[in-house]
């Protein structure tokens, strides 16, 4: 461990800190990575990767590397008695199917390609407080460059403790990024918080050993009956692994009114119950307890930027509200800040950074927007019960809305789904959300 000034300090070794260190190792920038646990490491997901995912895996030349993972081609989604196959869709910029891999082995391959690329990785390195410089505003006052919104701090570096043999050092970059997954100590340290107004997800996942392991759609469930028959508030999913696996889910959204008098736990076992008899889902089945975590979503922590720190994934509330998905949008902030970051390395200092703000806005600002306020719609049971068990009814009506879940819409052609979601966009971008805290749509 030198303790030479880097280019940048990534804290955080999931999807958004390690594609954040490949991008700019790849640039040729002298970046530092450290990450508390040691690869390969378990990690609590429903380990679906979307063809978002795969796209960002390709870009990084790895897709090559996934050969213990199951591909699948769409998703089959269960409601109200219904049952539709929703093949993924054709689209220019994406491909036409996903994987299911356990984040036990995808984290270490994006990781370890990361270190290939030339980033110094720390494994069993901890992030224990951020350096200040001395003189920087708190979090909240804005910053020099005109910008009205809340920064964060200037962060120069971190004191990090190595796990194995309880030595802490001090390293500094000229630039940190914060990558430290939903709890987010590290970004919270330097004043991040979530906005509570905003949505936030709840899920708890286990795996079981079934004979559909290798059925080549994913499954989602969006009405869960307890033993009497009722609906109860939450989703499921069964996604097939390939191995003799299937990763079995539960998750809610805290918009929904009834999300404080729900146990997870007793979701997870209403849902088990419920799902269909041919995956064989039991309690002789069931191959560990279940597991949970936090999904922070829709961009709902702020603030994301500094004069010298960006903040990207789960640190950043950048889970997908539509369908849960947060290893793409991970793998993509992560490389939004990696070109900020190249340029304000490159000499446009601030300015550049700032970039980030404006990235994130043109690749998510009015989606999320939108997808805010899809979730409180669907939150209310009537709502999602009217929409949900119309839309069943129809598969090319459900095909459209697979495609606005994911975020799959086709730049160059203006189909229905596209001529939707624009309307929708349309009119959301008009209403007003509740009060601002300034962070939100514009800088991050
Ligand atoms: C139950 C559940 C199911 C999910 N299913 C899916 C799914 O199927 N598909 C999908 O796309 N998304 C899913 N998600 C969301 C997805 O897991 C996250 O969005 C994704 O992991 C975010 O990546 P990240 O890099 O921001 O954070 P993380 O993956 O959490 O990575 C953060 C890393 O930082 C390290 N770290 C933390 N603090 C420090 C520190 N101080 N110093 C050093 N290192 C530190 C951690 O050890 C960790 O490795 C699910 C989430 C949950 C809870």
């Amino acid at each position: 461990m030198e303790d030479r000034l880097h280019d940048v300090l990534v804290v955080g070794g999931g999807p958004a800190g390690s594609s954040c260190a490949y991008w700019l190792a790849e640039a040729g920038w002298d970046v530092a990575l450290v990450e508390r646990k040691v690869f390969p490491r378990v990690k609590t997901c429903g380990d679906g990767l979307t063809p978002r995912s795969v796209r960002q895996l390709a870009d990084m030349g790895i897709e090559g590397s996934l050969t213990g993972a199951h591909r699948y081609s769409g998703l089959r989604a269960h409601a109200y008695g219904k049952v539709l196959d929703l093949p993924w869709p054709e689209h220019p910029s994406f491909p036409s199917y996903g994987y299911v891999i356990t984040r036990h082995d995808l984290d270490a391959i994006v990781n370890e390609r990361a270190v290939k690329a030339g980033a110094t990785v720390w494994q069993g390195t901890e992030a224990v407080e951020p350096l200040v410089e001395p003189g920087s505003p708190d979090a909240g006052v804005p910053g020099p460059s005109g910008a009205t919104a809340p920064r964060l701090p200037s962060c120069v570096g971190a004191i990090v403790k190595e796990k194995a043999t309880g030595t802490t050092r001090e390293v500094r970059a000229r630039y940190v990024v914060v990558a430290d997954g939903a709890n987010s100590r590290f970004g919270r340290a330097l004043g991040t918080s979530r906005d509570r107004a905003m949505p936030m997800g709840m899920a708890l996942r286990g795996y079981y050993s079934s004979p559909g392991h290798d059925q080549t759609f994913i499954e989602s469930h969006l009405d869960i009956r307890d033993g009497e028959g009722s609906v109860v508030p939450g989703y499921g999913w069964i996604f097939p692994m390939g191995d003799g696996r299937v990763n079995v889910g539960v998750g809610l959204l805290s918009t929904d009114r009834r999300w404080k008098g729900v146990n997870t736990s007793t979701l997870m076992e209403h849902f088990v119950a419920w799902a269909p008899k041919e995956w064989e889902l039991s309690a002789e089945t069931c191959l560990g307890a279940p597991t949970g975590g936090k999904l922070p979503m829709g961009l709902a922590v702020g603030p994301r930027l500094g004069d010298t720190t960006l903040v990207v994934g789960d640190a950043a509330g950048s889970i997908n509200p539509f369908n849960g998905e947060g290893i793409a949008y991970g793998y993509e902030t992560g490389r939004l800040a990696a070109a900020s970051l190249g340029e304000a390395l490159r000499g446009d200092g601030i300015e550049g950074l700032a970039r980030y703000a404006e990235r994130l806005d043109d690749a998510y600002g009015l989606y999320y927007r939108v997808a805010r306020a899809f979730v409180r719609i669907i939150s209310r049971p009537e709502l999602m019960k009217l929409c949900v068990g119309t839309g069943m009814y129809s598969e090319s009506l459900m095909s459209w809305i697979l495609r606005i879940m994911a975020n799959l819409l086709r730049p160059d052609e203006i189909g229905p789904a596209e001529a939707a979601y624009r309307a929708i966009a349309a009119i959301a971008a008009l209403v007003p959300e509740h009060e601002s805290q300034g962070y939100r749509l514009l800088t991050a």
